[in-house]
């Protein structure tokens, strides 16, 4: 094995990897990060770097047989899976018992695969989560930060009034309303200016083709082209790709020392590496973070882990529904409107898309929503992985409040629900999830600015510090979250 050292290293590159990577090289700190997927910035031999949803191929996902796109049928037929080759592609489904959890893999991890919304979480509920988080100083400082160094955008009210991809929302806004419920503009990170080009016929089409699961080949303002791009200007941050970190210890002069294991994009293993470092921050995300905090402590590498690691895990309460409804047979993939029933219902419902390019009937909607349930990360010795205690039912809640929202949504507009998109005969998914959170909560895992307890110079930097549930789309919470930890442990723990 070889052997290298730097300041600082950060695992993964995702949102609080980004954030971490690029604080630290403007303080002036060698910071190495070790992503186990791709970079995406290389077209294949069809001219593109990402696939696209219809037609995908092994770009689409994690080393899987068939992609595993989150509609299953579409008029009670399997049609929208397709084989693939086994491949270090760009989105995963990993598999518990009873929940499966939706993540990126790549330079930017989650930030390619999703819908780019960008939301600010309701103020009254961020304080009721976090409590021990300053809300003025995230409200007054590092919210605003965070969306500007992400370039988050909104679209133009003209453009949305009018023009036809986005007829599938004012539709299903319309409907809302008749129930009597409002409806709000979310702000994303793709660039509507760009998306308006396509519209017209003078730009490339991404959000317009469909794209957005597989990873968007234009407008997508994704951390690559953010923050990642700001670190790498720095001059102080490298970034390895197809780097697994498999194994974290503390040496007796107090380092760290990983165990990489670097691979080539079908999976074969290149070498084993040893990696060290002085500061050690994990951003590789709520089930990421978690397993190597997990099996660390388990298998006596970091014996002074505390035993909230692995607890206060939620879906941020998912649940998708969709209702029969026209939708044109052009829509936009990057959603710009959901439904607000947080204050009766505690139900946010963002207005998906269904970008088929054909008429579906469906109307489909992403709902977040406030559920109390908690699971329980595990360290299984026999696979050397993870278990997750939650069950099925603990969805409930949430399934209730959707469940109430959309009956009255219908009965208004004598419209049904849909039930051939998530297997047959079912009307609301409850098993899979795009906003993993918790695991390593904040202030019971971590102190309050994610330093890990029990072993100095370690640090949580990503979603895996929110507790299960924020009642919005989570990147912006974790952005802030991760600028607000920053700012304290480069001013304090780093100041040299
Ligand atoms: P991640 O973004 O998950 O990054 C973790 C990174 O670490 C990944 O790149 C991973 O490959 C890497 N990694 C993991 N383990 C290791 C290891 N052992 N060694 C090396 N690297 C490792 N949120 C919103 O706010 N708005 C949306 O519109 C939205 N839509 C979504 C749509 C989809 C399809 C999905 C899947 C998610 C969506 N989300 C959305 C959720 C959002 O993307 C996540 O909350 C966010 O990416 C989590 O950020 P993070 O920093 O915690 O980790």
């Amino acid at each position: 094995a070889e052997a290298d050292h730097s300041e600082a290293v950060v695992i993964g590159t995702g949102y609080g990897a980004a954030v971490a990577a690029l604080r630290l090289g403007e303080k002036g700190i060698r910071t190495t990060m070790l992503e186990m997927g791709q970079l995406w910035d290389q077209p294949a031999r069809d001219g593109k770097v990402f696939c696209s949803m219809l037609n995908p191929d092994r770009r689409a996902m994690w080393f899987k047989d068939c992609t595993e796109a989150p509609l299953e049928t579409l008029f009670g037929l399997p049609v929208v899976n397709r084989p693939i080759q086994r491949y270090a592609g760009v989105l995963d489904k990993v598999h518990f018992q009873e929940m499966s959890v939706y993540l990126g893999r790549g330079v930017g991890g989650g930030s390619l695969v999703n819908g780019g919304m960008a939301v600010t979480p309701r103020r009254e509920y961020f304080e009721e989560v976090l409590p021990e988080v300053d809300a003025d100083e995230m409200y007054g400082r590092f919210f605003p930060l965070a969306t500007k160094t992400l370039r988050v955008n909104t679209i133009r009210s003209a453009f949305l009034e009018s023009t036809s991809w986005y007829q599938y929302a004012r539709t299903a806004r319309r409907h809302a309303a008749n129930a009597g419920y409002d409806t709000q503009v979310i702000p994303n990170v793709y660039d509507f200016a760009h998306m308006e080009g396509e519209a017209r016929g003078t730009k490339p089409k991404s959000a317009l083709a469909g794209e957005v699961i597989y990873g968007n080949n234009h407008g997508k303002m994704s951390l690559d082209k953010t923050y990642l791009a700001d670190a790498l200007k720095t001059g102080n941050v490298t970034i390895r790709t197809l780097h697994h970190v498999k194994r974290i210890r503390q040496q007796p002069d107090g380092t760290y020392l990983l165990t990489v294991e670097q691979r080539d994009p079908f999976g074969k293993l290149l070498r084993t590496k040893e990696i060290g470092c002085r500061h050690l921050f994990l951003g590789a995300g709520s089930l990421g973070t978690t397993e190597l905090l997990l099996r660390a402590r388990d298998t006596g590498d970091l014996p002074g882990l505390s035993e909230e690691i692995g607890s206060g895990w939620g879906p941020n309460g998912n649940v998708m529904t969709a209702r029969t409804m026209l939708g044109g047979f052009q829509q936009s993939g990057m959603p710009v409107l959901a439904i607000d029933a947080w204050r009766d219902r505690k139900v946010f419902a963002e207005i998906a898309p269904v970008p088929a390019g054909v008429e579906t009937l469906a109307s489909l909607y992403l709902a977040i929503t406030k559920n109390p349930e908690r699971g329980t990360f595990h360290y299984d010795r026999a696979t050397d992985g993870i278990t997750l205690d939650w069950r099925r039912e603990q969805m409930k809640p949430s399934i209730r409040a959707v469940k109430d929202v959309f009956d009255e949504i219908n009965r208004t507009n004598l419209t049904t629900y849909r039930a051939d998109l998530f297997g047959i005969g079912k009307v609301f998914s409850d098993d899979f999830t795009y906003h993993p959170l918790g695991g390593c909560p904040l202030g019971r895992a971590t102190d309050a600015f994610g330093r890990v307890k029990g072993h100095k110079n370690l640090y949580v930097t990503d979603g895996s510090l929110i507790p299960g549930s924020i009642g919005a789309n989570p990147f912006v919470t974790i952005t802030a979250l991760a600028e607000r930890n920053l700012s304290r442990i480069t001013a304090t723990d780093l100041n040299h």
